[in-house]
């Protein structure tokens, strides 16, 4: 199919194991019928909460760019900028939001992001140490195994001769942990495959930093050259879906036999469902599903000729 080239990224393969079918009306189909609104290289944010994760994020990376040129940001600044930013999104994408949740949200949102400022992995870039760190757009790609990945880290320092890649998550991931783990190692593969990083998976150290509803959490992944290994494969099994599923699409444009959701609570947020045959609820639209692909089977059997009239006709 034109247009859609593998390429990994945490997002595509979130949204792949989640739903198939909003995978494919997502990244793999040309054919503009089911793909509603018109993809961009950003979808709107479908809730509030949406909306402030991203403002956040992109609000942390102007701080950071700001920081790493020693423009220091005062708490009133820091405080208008994201507000400023928050109130810009809800124009842009026109959406309505009470008053009371407004002023909440960008409070409880403003406390997270000085919060992050103080955990201790991130303290260091505020207080002057340490000499050496990056910061990273997550929509760099890096070229592993001739696939194209998108998995650099938010925020790479050095410290005690060894890099310590670093994972932002401003909500929790629904992933399981080995899911997850196997996901944030795939920053290592990212470094090493980046000009100006080292090539030896030693001379990283890879921790993630969580939003976990009250305060950042952290905690260390390990690196071993096992778990790298099973990194890849896990990466590489994704794609292979990917693969498998763009052609199932290609296959049927009207994307009724594909996989739906796993759980009733993606559809709830999923901006295809007035277009898709969960709409009126995923249970029975998966029950549809099945009978349409039982009566297919029964079809092409009973139209299939018979042993005795298979010889007739031979
Ligand atoms: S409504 Fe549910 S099943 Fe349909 S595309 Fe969206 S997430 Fe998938």
């Amino acid at each position: 199919m034109k247009g859609y080239k593998p390429h990994w990224s945490q997002t595509s393969a979130r949204l792949m194991n989640a739903c198939p079918r909003a995978w494919a009306i997502t990244y793999a189909t040309t054919s503009n019928a089911l793909r509603r609104p018109k993809r961009t290289t950003t979808t709107p944010p479908h809730t509030f909460d949406e909306l402030l994760t991203r403002t956040m994020r992109s609000v942390w990376l102007k701080r950071l760019e700001d920081q790493y040129q020693r423009k220091l940001w005062s708490e009133p600044y820091a405080r208008r900028t994201f507000e400023n930013a928050v109130d810009d999104a809800i124009d842009l994408v026109n959406m309505r939001v009470p008053q009371g949740q407004l002023a909440i949200g960008k409070e409880r949102s403003n406390q997270q992001l000085r919060a992050l400022e103080q955990c201790q992995t991130l303290r260091p870039l505020f207080t002057g140490q340490p000499r050496r760190w990056g910061f990273f757009d997550r929509r760099t790609s890096a070229t592993i195994g001739g696939m194209e990945v998108y998995a650099a880290p938010d925020v790479a320092l050095f410290h005690q001769h060894r890099w310590t890649l670093v994972r932002l998550q401003f909500r929790s991931a629904r992933r399981s942990l080995l899911g997850q783990q196997l996901e944030h190692l795939l920053m290592v593969h990212w470094a090493m495959n980046q000009p100006g990083f080292p090539k030896n998976m030693e001379a990283f150290r890879v921790k993630v930093v969580q939003w976990q509803g009250q305060a950042w959490k952290e905690h260390s992944v390990m690196v071993s050259e096992g778990l790298l290994r099973q990194s890849l494969g896990l990466m590489a099994h994704d794609v292979q879906e990917m693969t498998w599923l763009q052609r199932w699409a290609n296959a049927d444009p009207t994307m009724d036999s594909l996989p739906l959701a796993v759980h009733h609570e993606q559809c709830q947020r999923c901006r295809h469902r007035p277009e898709c045959p969960a709409r009126n609820g995923l249970a029975s639209a998966r029950e549809a599903q099945e009978r349409k692909a039982m009566s297919r089977t029964t079809t092409r059997r009973s139209n299939r000729p018979r042993r005795h009239e298979r010889r007739s006709l031979s």
